[in-house]
């Protein structure tokens, strides 16, 4: 590699922080925030409507079906896909260029999405985040309340399947206590010492 000085800069690391809808991971990805470390967090692309409260530019850049149509032609996503009939994608370029300056950077995004990283970048590490129980993650997903009946059973029905693709993660972290997993997370996110690289 073309690392500067003597092998004691950790390699920036990709992390890829996936799970069901309600289990939590923005919650984590704001503790985490919290805790002070340079961290580049990716902003997907969605054509999803803003929720109420939601920033264009800071949760997500909404883009109409054209648009997002274009940047996948064009290969500006990193990964892409469809989840409840609307679509998600990450932005390459930030994320690659966070990388290079030696930032590690972070992606909240489901489990397709995750399979795609993966394949692209077979260095980043897959972190699925769980519920406690499948009780919890049917009350967050509930009593969010911002989604119809239909929605919320088409997420949960997505969350089985999503909490059944465990062992393709390399860690799995149950969302107990959230300023505990946040913390855990920035270990992973930064990497250990045995994980540095020599140039
Ligand atoms: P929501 O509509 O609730 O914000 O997000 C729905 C799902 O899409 C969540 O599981 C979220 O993590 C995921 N998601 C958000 N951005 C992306 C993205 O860029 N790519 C993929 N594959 N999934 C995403």
């Amino acid at each position: 590699t073309a690392e500067k000085g003597s092998g004691t800069r950790a390699r920036p690391r990709l992390t890829v922080l996936a799970g069901p809808s309600g289990v939590g991971k923005s919650s984590v990805l704001e503790e985490l925030r919290g805790l002070g470390t340079e961290v580049y967090y990716s902003v997907s692309v969605t054509t999803r409507k803003p929720r109420p409260g939601e920033v264009d530019g800071e949760h997500y850049h909404f883009v109409d079906r054209a648009e997002y149509d274009r940047m996948v032609d064009a290969g500006e996503l990193l990964e892409h896909a469809e989840y409840a009939g609307n679509c998600y994608g990450t932005p390459r370029r930030p994320v690659e260029a966070a990388l290079e300056r030696g930032t590690p950077a972070i992606l909240e995004i489901e489990v397709q999405g995750a399979r795609q990283v993966r394949r692209a970048m077979p260095e980043a590490l897959l972190v699925l985040l769980k519920p406690p129980t499948w009780e919890v993650l049917v009350a967050r997903l509930t009593g969010r309340g911002t989604e119809d009946p239909a929605v919320v059973a088409h997420r949960l029905k997505v969350a089985e399947e999503e909490l059944a693709a465990a062992d393709e993660f390399d860690v799995v972290l149950v969302n107990t206590d959230v300023r505990a997993v946040a913390r855990e997370l920035l270990t992973l996110v930064v990497g250990s010492p045995t994980e540095r690289v020599s140039s």
